[in-house]
């Protein structure tokens, strides 16, 4: 059979871990990505992959199967996503959670006409983790969920660090209090606050000049980001920040723990370890390309949300298979 041609609109961290799990993925070939700077300046991990300026797209229509969305959810996703689907089957990892209604409504009105398919907020939260809690309490109604997320690079809360007057770069690592992980495994079922649950480790190089104590106090009030959380402010040197901390460590845990008789305790576990938060998050945007290509063949056109696609359909495996060597 033929591959799944695959291309990419947006060349950020995503989009070089899109490139990056082509590699595994035998069933797909990239057959371009697509950008707003200028395509000469990229550099695919494989210098054989033409790069494009985004304004070709509409001129590729019968050369892209699935096209995955890597662009930012704040500025980007909220205008690509439904342009694209008008066009093309998509897959995007749109992440504001709240908004997510909206977004659906608006690709989906986008792609049905058209039929396309468009699977939106794929990743690992949302994503793999919605998944897990839909499961936790559709099996184990009497119960409770909680979900911690780290120990974690965040890329928002490091983004509003760097808004502080005083601060010339900085980090925030979320890290899941471990007497909070424990009580949500035990059963115990008693209500955890924001505060118990997560903490937040911040390293910061200074402006030069600039007073620490200052600095530290617009941390820890900042409204939304800080203020509920025990947060440690660490100073650090450029050079340490350059050297200690460019990686893009996450994971996290979704714990459902219930009751299905007075006494009997049951607990669901799914966690995650990642050194790279993007190069995961574009393996998974892969895997539901896939799935996106088969219910496309399927006839199923619309949004998507992964509640909608059944695991079978992401494997490379055909049912078959499935069925002799993993039920
Ligand atoms: P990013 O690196 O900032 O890239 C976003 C876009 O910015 C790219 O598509 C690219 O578009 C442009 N860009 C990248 N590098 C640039 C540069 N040096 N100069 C100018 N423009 C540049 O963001 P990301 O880390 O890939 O993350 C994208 C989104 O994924 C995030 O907003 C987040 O919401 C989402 N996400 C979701 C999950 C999940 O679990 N669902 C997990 C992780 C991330 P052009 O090539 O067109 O310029």
């Amino acid at each position: 059979t033929e591959p799944i041609r695959i291309a990419i609109v947006g060349h950020g961290n995503l989009g070089r871990g899109v490139e990056a799990a082509m590699k595994h993925n035998h069933d797909m070939r990239l057959t371009g990505i697509y950008t707003r700077r200028p395509p000469a300046r990229l550099k695919p991990l494989n210098p054989e992959t033409p790069v494009f300026a985004i304004e070709e797209l509409d001129q590729h229509t019968d050369r892209i199967d699935v096209l995955i969305l890597c662009g930012g959810s704040r500025q980007d996703l909220p205008q690509q996503g439904p342009k694209y689907a008008t066009l093309f089957n998509t897959v995007d990892s749109f992440d504001t959670h709240a908004r997510i209604p909206d977004y659906f409504s608006a690709v989906d009105a986008a792609a049905k006409p058209n039929a396309k398919t468009a699977l939106i907020s794929a990743g690992w939260d949302p994503g793999m983790f919605s998944i897990n809690r839909v499961l936790g309490e559709a099996l184990l109604p009497n119960g409770e969920t909680h979900t911690f997320w780290g120990d974690g690079l965040s890329q928002g809360h490091s983004d509003a660090l760097r808004r502080v007057p005083g601060v010339a770069g900085a980090v925030q690592y979320t890290r899941p209090v471990p007497a909070a992980v424990e009580q949500a495994r035990s059963g115990l079922r008693l209500p955890l606050t924001t505060r118990e649950k997560h903490r937040r480790d911040c390293f910061v190089v200074l402006d030069e000049g600039a007073d620490p104590e200052i600095v530290r106090q617009a941390i820890v009030t900042m409204e939304h980001y800080f203020v509920d959380y025990d947060t440690i402010v660490n100073f650090i040197s450029a050079e340490e920040l350059a050297r200690d901390h460019s990686a893009m460590p996450h994971g996290g845990f979704v714990i459902r723990s219930g009751h299905t008789s007075e006494n009997i305790t049951q607990t669901i576990e799914y966690s995650l370890k990642l050194e790279s938060n993007p190069e995961f998050t574009s393996s998974i945007l892969v895997a539901y390309a896939r799935a996106v290509h088969r219910l496309h063949a399927m006839g199923q056109y619309g949004a998507k949300t992964v509640f909608d696609v059944p695991p079978g359909l992401l494997s490379v495996k055909s049912a078959e298979q499935l069925r002799a060597d993993y039920l």
